[in-house]
């Protein structure tokens, strides 16, 4: 089903303001639809001129990479910016920052405007909000994710680009952009007929293939969380082992 959203909903979707979606509309760039909530857009619309435009900002960069670096370093002097009218406007202001007269002034800078415009286009408002999170206080491709579900927006994407500005995904952040990544390597591996260990208690023939790789998989991310240090995590995934086997066994 076709999705729409208000101008408001599509300017904050977009990272741009209320006016520039009716300049938009009334140029003929976007087409408007009457609604129930008053004049609507096609979602699918607004994506495909957001790529068009990208591919033009792409151009003038030469790569997504450059744009990130650039981004990154302007906002490397800063501790700590917020974004002004959030669902409005990308307005980045400094708010607490060991030189922030400096950071504010560059944020201020015409051409900033123009960079920080331009990496909303291609990386979307949800990456470049979380870009400004300081180091240290987490995972900014959780705070990317958030924003994008609660202030709509593209979800970040796990490229080379993405890790500029976000850094290194956390493990579980991994996971989630990658979700048939590593389950599909847990199934190549595991040799056609094998028993699994969870599944003693009792599994049997004719036990579904379903469960046992359930119980199997869950072991395995068990036995990676306890690699990795993290033993609250493999005793959850033990026990889900455990009553995918039992549910097997029934
Ligand atoms: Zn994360």
């Amino acid at each position: 089903m076709e999705k729409f959203l208000t101008v408001q909903e599509a300017a904050a979707y977009r990272g741009v303001t209320i006016p520039t979606i009716r300049n938009w509309t009334r140029a003929g760039r976007l087409a408007q639809h009457q609604g129930k909530r008053g004049t609507m857009i096609s979602r699918a619309e607004l994506e495909k001129i957001t790529n068009a435009d990208a591919l033009a900002v792409l151009a003038a960069y030469g790569s997504q990479e450059n744009l990130a670096v650039k981004v990154r370093d302007l906002l490397f002097p800063v501790d700590r910016v917020e974004v002004q009218k959030p669902g409005q406007m990308v307005v980045f202001k400094s708010v607490r920052s060991a030189n922030g007269e400096v950071a504010a002034r560059q944020l201020r800078d015409p051409m900033n405007g123009a960079l920080v415009a331009d990496a909303v286009t291609v990386f979307g408002r949800p990456t470049l909000e979380a870009a400004c999170i300081p180091d240290g206080v987490g995972c900014r491709w959780h705070f990317a994710d958030m924003l994008a579900i609660t202030h709509g927006g593209p979800m970040p994407v796990d490229l080379p680009a993405w890790r500029t500005l976000l850094g290194q995904p956390c493990v579980g952040c991994v996971l989630r952009l990658n979700p048939r990544g590593p389950k599909r390597q847990t199934v190549a591996r595991k040799p056609p007929g094998r028993r699994s260990p969870g599944l003693s208690a009792g599994g049997g023939p004719g036990t579904p293939v379903y469960w046992r790789s359930q119980a199997d998989n869950a072991l395995k991310l068990a036995d990676q969380a306890r690699a990795r240090g993290d033993h609250a995590e493999s005793r959850r995934l033990r026990d889900r082992a455990a009553e995918h086997a039992r549910k097997a066994g029934n």
